[in-house]
């Protein structure tokens, strides 16, 4: 799962990007308003922690504006303004989630995977499906037909979270390399290959009949097999 940071307060963002780091997410950090709706807007999230107080535009205007493009990413807001109005305003606009400063790492995690949870709304299977294989968000574990599983990396999940999300679909490196590498990685194309090589005998280990393709000169697809 990638999440988004927007917050302007330098060491704040930089902190929670490394708590969720550690945690297996992918974090990446914006730190005003307009480049905060920029990075929601390229469809890259799967959710966002969003200040309220925010330099160029605040965080309820960009809510608002995402909402208005009708981007549904999940939002959990964050403030140090514990007013009731803005929290009434957050929640009006569409936001998930409210969370006052300063709070604790733990109840941070705790609403995230609620709201991931929900976000989902496939009812109480967090599992990610695709063809004959199933995903575990929790423990980073792919299972196939049979039952027999491996534990993954977290680059390596990310990036079959990415697939499998995405069936029949043809992702280019590109797109794969900003997903699960980020804008500011210095990951070269080839890592694509790389994991997607270290994928491709995990697949074959848990005895799927699913497989990556590649699409030769543009990037891969899951193709789906019961
Ligand atoms: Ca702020």
């Amino acid at each position: 799962m990638k999440i988004l940071v927007v917050e302007d307060e330098k060491g704040l963002r930089e902190a929670l990007i490394r708590s969720l780091s550690g945690e297996g997410y992918l974090a990446d950090g914006a730190s005003d308003g307009e480049e905060g709706y920029a990075l929601i807007c390229s469809g890259l999230y799967d959710l966002v922690l969003l200040d309220i107080m925010l330099p160029v535009y605040d965080g309820l205007e960009v809510l608002r504006r995402i909402r208005g493009q009708g981007l549904q990413v999940p939002v959990i807001l964050l403030t140090a303004r514990s007013s009731v109005s803005d929290k009434v305003g957050g929640m009006d606009l569409g936001a998930d989630d409210y969370l006052t400063k300063p709070f604790a790492m733990p109840e941070l995690l705790a609403r995230i995977r609620m709201v991931a949870r929900r976000g989902a709304g496939s009812g109480p299977d967090p599992h990610i499906k695709a063809g004959d294989l199933s995903l575990d968000p929790q423990s980073f574990t792919l299972t196939g037909p049979g039952g027999r599983s491996v534990r993954l990396g977290a680059k390596e999940y990310q990036l079959m979270e990415y697939l499998m999300r995405n069936p029949k679909q043809i992702l280019s490196r590109e797109q794969i390399t900003q997903r699960v590498w980020g804008y500011d990685a210095e990951a070269e194309y080839n890592n694509v290959d790389v994991y997607v090589s270290f994928l491709r005998k995990k697949i074959k280990f848990v005895q799927a009949a699913s497989k990556i393709s590649a699409v030769r000169g543009v990037g891969y697809e899951l193709e789906e097999a019961e």
